[in-house]
This record gives C-alpha cells, sequence and structure tokens, in this order.
C-alpha cells in the first residue's frame, strides 16, 4: 500500500526575487506556497539538493531561459520522495526514492521543501547511496556521460580531462575507465588534488601550476574541457581525435572542438545505475559539504570559489 503524506500548503525555501550577487539577493523565505503539479510531474519532497555552476549565473542572470520568471527558487540537483503524482504520470508513485535534475526548471527549483518535476527527469535512487549522495550525482553525472558519448570515446582509446577534481571532472575521470573503457586516462589539477585524481583512476595527474600539459609529447584521442582552455585543448589532441567543451565560450571553436549542453534524462541514470550499485562509479563530496540548508549561502559562496573538490551538497533539506 502505497505512503500517504501530509503536504502542507506553505514551506521553507530559498528566493531571490532580483538578480544580483547571490548574497545580496538570495533570502530564506519561510513560507513559499508548495508548487502545484502539472499533469507529468510528481511531487518530490526534497531530502537534498545540490548546487552547479550554472544556479550562480541563473542567479546573477547571466543566463535566463525562456519562461523564467522572478520571484525564483535556485537547484537543480536533488534527491528526495514522491509525495504525490499527476494525473499524466505513468511509472512513480507515492514513496518512491527518487534522484535527478530538473531541466527546464524556469522560476521552482530544488534549495525547497518541495519541488514538481517531470516524471522524466527522475530514477529511482540507487539504494547504495544515501540522500546526499544521490543528489551530488544528476546533472555533473549526465554531463559527463553525455560528452563523453558525443565525443567518441570508447574501449581502448585515451583521453585527457581538464579539470580532474571539479563536480564534472570527477565523474569523467570514473565513467572513462570503469564504463567505456578508456585505455588510458589523464587529467589536470592543482597540486593538492592528483592523489584524489589517481583514486578516481586516471593513470596521469598533471599539475596545472607545474606543467604545460599542451607541452606533454603524449597526445589524445579524446580531450574534454571543462575549465574552458580550449585553444590549449587543441594543442594536446591526435589527428583525427576529438575535443568537447561544456564551457560556453564567445567564440569560433578550433576544430575538431565541439560544445555539449547536456539534457535530462532518466534512461542515463538507469544506465548507470549498476554502476553506482556496485560501487564502480562513486559520488565525490567535498569534505566542506554537506551545507544544512540554512547555510546555501555559504555553500554558494565556496561554489564561486571554483576550488572545490566534487560535488556541494545541500543536506539535510
Ligand atoms: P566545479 O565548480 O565543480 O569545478 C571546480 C574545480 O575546477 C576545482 O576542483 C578546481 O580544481 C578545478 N579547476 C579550476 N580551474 C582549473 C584549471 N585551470 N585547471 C584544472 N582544474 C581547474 O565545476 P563543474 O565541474 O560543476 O563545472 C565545470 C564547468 O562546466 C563550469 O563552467 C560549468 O558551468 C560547466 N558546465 C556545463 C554544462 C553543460 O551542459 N554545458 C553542464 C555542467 C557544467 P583546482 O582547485 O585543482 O584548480
Amino acid at each position: 500500500m502505497a505512503a500517504n503524506f501530509v503536504i502542507p500548503t506553505k514551506m521553507k525555501a530559498w528566493v531571490y526575487r532580483e538578480h544580483g550577487d547571490v548574497a545580496n539577493v538570495l533570502g530564506l523565505d519561510p513560507e513559499l506556497k508548495v508548487p502545484e503539479l502539472q499533469e507529468g510531474q510528481v511531487l518530490v519532497k526534497v531530502l537534498a539538493a545540490a548546487l552547479n555552476p550554472i544556479d550562480t549565473a541563473r542567479v546573477k542572470g547571466v543566463i535566463k531561459l525562456p519562461g523564467f520568471s522572478l520571484p525564483a527558487v535556485p537547484g537543480y540537483d536533488l534527491a528526495g520522495v514522491v509525495v504525490k503524482v499527476g494525473r499524466e504520470v505513468k511509472e512513480l508513485k507515492v514513496g518512491d526514492e527518487v534522484y535527478g535534475f530538473m531541466f527546464h526548471a524556469k522560476k521552482d527549483g530544488t534549495l525547497a521543501e518541495y519541488a514538481a518535476v517531470e516524471e522524466s527527469f527522475l530514477a529511482l535512487k540507487p539504494k547504495k547511496l544515501r540522500f546526499g549522495e544521490a543528489a551530488s550525482l544528476p546533472l555533473v553525472i549526465q554531463t559527463a556521460y553525455g560528452g563523453l558519448e558525443r565525443a567518441g570515446l570508447s574501449h581502448g582509446k585515451s583521453l585527457l580531462v581538464l579539470g580532474g577534481a571539479g563536480g564534472v571532472g570527477t565523474l569523467i575521470i570514473q565513467l572513462a575507465k570503469e564504463v567505456f573503457g578508456a585505455s588510458r586516462v589523464a587529467a589536470t589539477s592543482s597540486t593538492g588534488k592528483l592523489e584524489l585524481l589517481k583514486s578516481l583512476g586516471a593513470d596521469l595527474a598533471i599539475d596545472y601550476t607545474k606543467v604545460n600539459f599542451e607541452d606533454l609529447p603524449e597526445k589524445f584521442d579524446v580531450v574534454y574541457d571543462t575549465v574552458g582552455e580550449i585553444e590549449r585543448a587543441a594543442k594536446a589532441v591526435k589527428p583525427g581525435g576529438s575535443i568537447v567543451t561544456i564551457v560556453k565560450q564567445n567564440k569560433t571553436l578550433p576544430p575538431p572542438a565541439f560544445f555539449f549542453a547536456v539534457t535530462s534524462n532518466r534512461s542515463t541514470l538507469e544506465k548507470l545505475k549498476p554502476f553506482l550499485e556496485s560501487g564502480k562509479v562513486k559520488p565525490v563530496i567535498d569534505p566542506k559539504s554537506p551545507f544544512p540548508f540554512s547555510q546555501a549561502i555559504e555553500a554558494f559562496s565556496y561554489l564561486q570559489t571554483r576550488r572545490a573538490t566534487g560535488k556541494l551538497v545541500i543536506h539535510p533539506v
């Protein structure tokens, strides 16, 4: 029998009513209206959320999606429990433990006690993962997987990851080795994070404070750029290889580079579930994390340093 949840009409949520620096415009609203469900959506009691650089860009107003309006709640990633389902929802049911990211999040995001999310963006949470761990994954693991797939990484090929210690980079390294069967993975970071890169499966950890990766004699079949170093990446790829970047740049990309933008699709999470259940692919969460819900602004300021290792999680919500 499905569990019954009492759903309040008001909830706690982080809200911005104008664009600007996060510390100036983001405030905790103790009485925001719980979002109403559209037919294909489920209402999730959010137990954990995670931050991504796009959250800052959205609050600042640097990125505006069609249909966006203020006031708005930031946040894409979540893990939680389904407490209500819309009329057109086919697979999920009340009580399911789910995780995913709110692609097209127009105004109501995941830094709130409840979120209304399209069923198609959510997958059942792997049992091995705690809610905070699960919330750290959806946006970055789908970015890592989608970029590697589009770049044509396959068994026996070599990969260079620019930015191996970030939210996306820590997943790229693991997926390249465990899922795509890369023969050799190199990745860049600052000195203190080289051991982490190796522990995730990197064969070569390059200290970018000491070595210019593009000057190394070794070249790679695929370069995955998470930093915005595309001209340098072009010097590190083998002839006939490919370069994927996820950093938007206002310039023409030098061939063979292309830009990849993630979309939310539960099928990638389902495909990767065995690797998450077995522990072959693991969430990487910054040691300063999780931040409690009340400290979302502190979490944002840390995110903006661009020095976080792996993911910044907000838990408990
Ligand atoms: P993070 O904030 O998690 O990245 C932080 C990490 O970046 C730190 O560990 C830091 O390591 C590393 N870093 C910073 N500068 C360098 C450098 N010059 N060389 C190597 N490593 C560096 O970011 P994400 O991984 O979440 O995202 C990365 C980028 O990708 C962002 O610009 C984001 O907006 C974008 N993105 C785009 C998506 C798309 O669909 N197009 C989807 C997801 C993200 P250290 O301290 O060692 O320097």
